[in-house]
C-alpha cells in the first residue's frame, strides 16, 4: 500500500543532546545568552559570505559564524584541494577501511579551508533507478553496502573535526522535476512526488540514513522532492516522526538550496536551518541560486514567536541542535579561517561579504599526501569484469593501441575554470574522473589514462600509438594494433537524469570498430553509474574494466591494474544486466505530457517495485544479468570454507520484539545488538596475493499479504588481504536490525518465525555455502 499522503507528526521532538552530553551543555549555555534576533541568526543563511552556505557570526557573544561547503568527493569551492573517488568507486572498493581514510582525508580538508560543515556523504538518491543522474555521488542502491559507507565516512569526515551532513532525506531518486516549475499558463507545478510504502522506506531509503545517524553525523539535508506528497523539507512524518523520533537524531536538519517552502510550518515539521536562506530561484547552468533578499525565516520568525504564533521552545531547540556538533567537534576552539579563494569562487555570494566573517589567506594547499590514498581506493575500486586467457595483466606488451575520447587531455572543455567548480563536462574530449554539479570537485591536476599509459609504455619499450576521435575509430578504413585498452565514458550530473545506459559519444561503435581488428581488446569504462555493455560477449574483448569516477589518480589507478600492480579488488556495487529495458521497473517519472501539464499534482513517482530494485529485482524474477551485484575478477582465485553460524546474544532468548530501551542515535540501541556471527574460512588459491571479497547474504522470510521480501538481501562483507595459499577466518556479526522486518501494523522491527537462510560467497550470484537458522 502506497502513501498517498503524509500523517502529521507533532511536536517537533526536542534535542537532549544524547551521546552529546557536554557538548550539549555548552550549546544550552550559549543559546540561554542569545536574544530572540540572534537565535533566529542561527537558523537562515545569508547571502552576504563566503561559503556556499553561512551561517553569519554573532561578534556580541564571540560566535565566527558557519561555513558549509560543498561536496561529498571534495571541497568544491577551493583551489588546491583534492580530488577523491566518487562515493560509487568507493563503494565498489568494498574496503571500510579505505573508505573511513577517505572520509578522514576529506574532513581535513574541509576544516583546514575553514569550512565547518561538508556537504555531505550522499545517501539518497540511493540508486533506485540507474538513469538517475547523481547515483555516483552516493554509494550503492544496497542499502547495507551504502550503510555501511556512511558510517566509514562519516565517522572518518567527524574525527578530522568538520561536520558531515547526510544527504538528500529522502526519496530524492530522480532529478527530472526534483524542484517547482512554471507551467505556460503560469501554474506552479509542484515537484514530483516519491510516493514510498512504509516497509520499503524503513528497509530501503531510510535504513543507510539511521547508519549515518547512528554513527553520530552532525546534521541531515532534507530533499527537494516531495515525499508521499509533502515536501521533503516540512514533511513532519519524514523530520519529526522517523528522523527524530524514531532514529532519535539529536543534531539538527538544513534544507537543500532553496528547498523551504514555507515559514512557521516548516519549522515546525523539523526543520532547523534554512539555506541559502534568501528566498531565490536556480538558474540551471551554471548551476546557481539567484537571491532576492527575502526569506522564510529571519525576521518572520521573530514575528512568529513574538506574536504566540510559533513557541520560543521550538526555537531554542533549533539552535541548540545546530550548536551542540559544532561544540562536541570543538569548532569553538581556533577553528581555521576560512580560505579567501573559496569566497572568490563562490558564484551565489552577494558581495560585499559580512565583515564579520572570519577570511584568511587565499590558495591554501590542503592536499597533504592524500594522493596516494586516492590513488590507493581507486584501484581498490576499479572492478575487472571480463578477463579472457589471462589478457590482463600486462606483461610489458610490444604494442599498445589507445582508443577513444576518456583517455586524454580535456581539450573542448575547461577542467578547472568553470565557475560553478564543475568538472568538465560532457566534452567530447577528455578522461572523467568526476561527475558535474554540486558533488563535483575542482581538479588541480588529473592524471588521464593515456599520461600513465606512455609512462609506463616508455619503461617497457612498449610502441604506444592512440587515436582518441571517436569518429575516426569507428570508421573502418582505420588499422589497429595488438592489444587496445579503449575507454568509453558516461556523463552524470546534478539536475539531469541520464537519458541511455549506453556509454556516450558513440561508444559502442568505438568497442565494435577496434574489436574487428583487435583481437585482444581491453575496454576501460569511466562511468556515473550503470551501463549496458553490448559488446562484452564480443570474443576480441578480452577485458572489461569499470572504473567509475576515480578521481584525480586516475590514470595511474588504471595502470596500477592493467600492470597487475595492484591486484584488482572491486566488486560491483550495482548489477549490469543485457539490456536498457530489463531496467523498466523502476523507471525515472518523466513523459511530454508531464512536461506539459497544467495540473499542479501531476509528478507522481510511485516507488510500486517495493523493495525489489536492483539485484533483488532480478533474484526475484530469476531473471539472467550480464554481471551480477557483487561481482568482480582478481588475478587470483579465492575458495571459501567452513561455514558456521553461531548465536553470540548469551543465555537470553531472543525476542521476535525488540526489547524496549531508551532511544538513542541510529533508533532503539537494541535493533544494533549482535545476535549471530557467521564464520567462514577464505583462502587464496592462486598464485599471486589479492583480495578477497567475501560476501554475506540472507533469506528472510516472506510476510504474508505484505510486499515481497527480497530472495536475498546482503548483510555482511569483509575485503581481506592474502598470499597464495594464505587462509583466513572471517566473521559476519548479525545485529537485530539485519534478521529483522518492518512491521508495519506494529510499528515495529520484527523478527519473523521461520527459517532464514545465510549464504556466503564471493557476488550475489557466486554463492558458495548455505547455513539456515532459526532465530526464534
Ligand atoms: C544540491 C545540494 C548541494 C547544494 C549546495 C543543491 O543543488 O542538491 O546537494 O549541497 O545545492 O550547492
Amino acid at each position: 500500500s502506497l502513501f498517498t499522503s503524509s500523517p502529521p507528526v507533532y511536536p517537533s521532538p526536542a534535542t537532549a543532546g544524547i551521546g552529546w552530553e557536554i557538548a550539549f551543555a555548552k550549546a544550552d549555555a550559549f543559546v540561554a545568552n542569545l536574544t530572540l534576533e540572534e537565535k533566529v541568526i542561527l537558523l537562515s543563511g545569508v547571502a552576504q559570505g563566503p561559503c556556499i552556505g553561512n551561517i553569519a557570526p554573532i561578534p556580541r557573544v564571540g560566535f565566527q559564524g558557519l561555513c558549509l561547503q560543498d561536496g561529498p568527493l571534495s571541497i568544491r569551492q577551493a583551489t588546491y584541494a583534492s580530488v577523491f573517488p566518487a562515493g560509487l568507486t568507493a563503494a565498489a572498493s568494498w574496503d571500510k577501511g579505505l573508505i573511513y581514510s577517505r572520509g578522514l582525508y576529506l574532513g581535513a580538508e574541509f576544516k583546514a579551508k575553514g569550512a565547518h560543515v561538508a556537504l555531505g556523504p550522499v545517501a539518497g538518491p540511493l540508486g533506485r533507478s540507474g538513469y538517475g543522474g547523481r547515483g555516483w555521488e552516493g554509494f550503492s542502491p544496497d542499502p547495507y553496502l551504502t550503510g555501511v559507507a556512511m558510517e566509514q565516512t562519516i565517522s572518518g569526515m567527524q574525527r578530522s573535526g568538520v561536520q558531515a551532513n547526510a544527504k538528500h532525506f529522502i526519496g530524492n531518486e530522480q532529478e527530472t522535476q526534483r524542484n517547482p516549475t512554471t507551467s505556460q499558463n503560469n501554474v506552479t507545478i509542484e515537484a514530483v512526488s516519491s510516493n514510498i510504502d512504509d516497509r520499503t522506506m524503513h528497509e530501503l531509503y531510510m535504513w543507510p540514513f539511521a547508519n549515518a545517524v547512528r554513527a553520530g553525523v552532525a546534521s541531515v539535508m532534507c530533499s527537494y522532492n516531495r515525499l508521499n506528497s509533502s515536501y521533503s523539507c516540512q514533511n513532519s512524518k519524514a523530520l519529526n516522526g522517523l528522523l527524530k523520533e524514531e532514529l532519535g537524531f539529536q543534531g539538527y536538519v538544513m534544507t537543500d538550496w532553496g528547498a523551504i517552502h514555507a515559514g512557521v510550518a516548516s519549522a515546525e515539521a523539523g526543520l532547523d536551518m534554512n539555506m541559502p536562506g534568501p528566498i531565490g530561484s536556480f538558474i540551471p547552468d551554471p548551476i546557481g541560486f539567484v537571491t532576492t533578499g527575502t526569506s522564510f525565516w529571519g525576521s518572520n520568525l521573530t514575528i512568529a514567536v513574538n506574536n504566540g504564533t510559533m513557541s520560543k521552545e521550538r526555537i531554542d531547540d533549533m539552535a541548540r541542535r545546530i550548536m551542540t556538533p559544532y561544540f562536541h567537534l570543538s569548532q569553538d576552539n581556533d577553528y581555521p579561517a576560512i580560505d579567501l579563494e573559496s569566497g572568490n569562487l563562490n558564484v551565489l555570494a552577494v558581495r560585499p561579504y559580512l565583515d564579520t566573517f572570519k577570511i584568511g589567506i587565499a590558495n591554501v594547499d590542503v592536499r597533504q599526501t592524500h594522493a596516494q590514498l586516492i590513488r590507493e581506493l581507486a584501484a581498490a575500486g576499479t572492478v575487472l569484469l571480463k578477463n579472457v586467457d589471462n589478457a590482463l595483466p600486462l606483461k610489458a606488451p610490444k604494442t599498445i593501441g589507445v582508443f577513444g575520447n576518456d583517455a586524454g587531455d580535456s581539450t573542448n572543455g575547461v577542467y578547472t575554470l568553470s565557475l560553478g567548480g564543475n568538472s568538465g563536462g560532457n566534452y567530447e574530449y577528455g578522461t572523467l574522473p568526476v561527475g558535474g554539479g554540486s558533488g563535483t570537485g575542482r581538479l588541480s591536476y588529473v592524471v588521464t589514462p593515456l599520461d600513465a599509459l606512455k609512462n609506463r609504455a616508455a619503461r617497457d619499450g612498449s610502441l604506444l600509438q592512440y587515436l582518441l576521435n571517436n569518429t575516426l575509430i569507428s570508421d573502418p578504413s582505420t588499422g589497429f594494433l595488438s592489444i587496445a585498452p579503449s575507454p568509453p565514458e558516461t556523463w552524470a550530473e546534478e539536475s539531469a537524469d541520464r537519458t541511455t545506459l549506453l556509454a556516450d559519444w558513440d561508444s559502442t561503435a568505438v568497442v565494435e570498430s577496434v574489436a574487428s581488428y583487435c583481437n585482444n581488446t581491453i575496454v576501460i569504462t569511466h562511468t556515473g553509474g550503470l551501463n549496458i555493455m553490448p559488446w562484452a560477449n564480443n570474443p576480441n574483448v578480452t577485458g572489461i574494466v569499470a572504473a567509475h569516477f576515480p578521481g584525480q589518480e586516475s590514470g595511474n589507478s588504471i595502470v596500477d591494474i592493467l600492470y597487475g600492480d595492484f591486484n584488482p579488488s572491486g566488486r560491483l556495487p550495482y548489477t549490469i544486466a543485457h539490456e536498457e529495458e530489463d531496467y523498466a521497473f523502476a523507471d525515472i517519472t518523466n513523459s511530454t505530457e508531464l512536461q506539459e501539464t497544467e495540473d499542479p499534482n501531476a509528478w507522481q513517482s510511485d516507488f510500486e517495485e517495493g523493495l525489489l530494485i536492483d539485484y533483488r529485482h532480478f533474484d526475484y524474477y530469476d531473471h539472467s544479468v550480464l554481471y551480477e551485484f557483487g561481482f568482480g575478477l582478481s588475478y587470483t582465485n579465492f575458495s571459501m570454507s567452513n561455514l558456521s553460524i553461531r548465536n553470540v546474544y548469551g543465555n537470553n532468548n531472543i525476542t521476535a520484539r525488540p526489547p524496549p530501551a531508551a532511544i538513542a542515535p541510529g533508533g532503539n540501541p537494541t535493533l544494533y545488538d549482535v545476535l549471530f556471527r557467521v564464520t567462514a574460512v577464505i583462502t587464496n588459491t592462486g598464485s599471486v596475493g589479492g583480495a578477497a571479497v567475501p560476501q554475506l547474504y540472507l533469506s528472510l522470510p516472506q510476510i504474508p499479504g505484505d510486499t515481497p521480501t527480497p530472495i536475498k538481501v546482503l548483510r555482511g562483507f569483509e575485503k581481506v588481504s592474502l598470499q597464495p595459499g594464505q587462509s583466513t577466518t572471517v566473521s559476519f556479526d548479525l545485529m537485530r536490525r539485519d534478521i529483522s522486518y518492518w512491521d508495519t501494523r506494529q510499528q515495529e522491527w520484527i523478527i519473523a518465525s521461520g527459517t532464514i537462510g545465510a549464504q556466503a560467497g564471493f557476488s550475489s550470484r557466486d554463492i558458495r555455502l548455505v547455513c539456515p537458522f532459526s532465530p526464534l
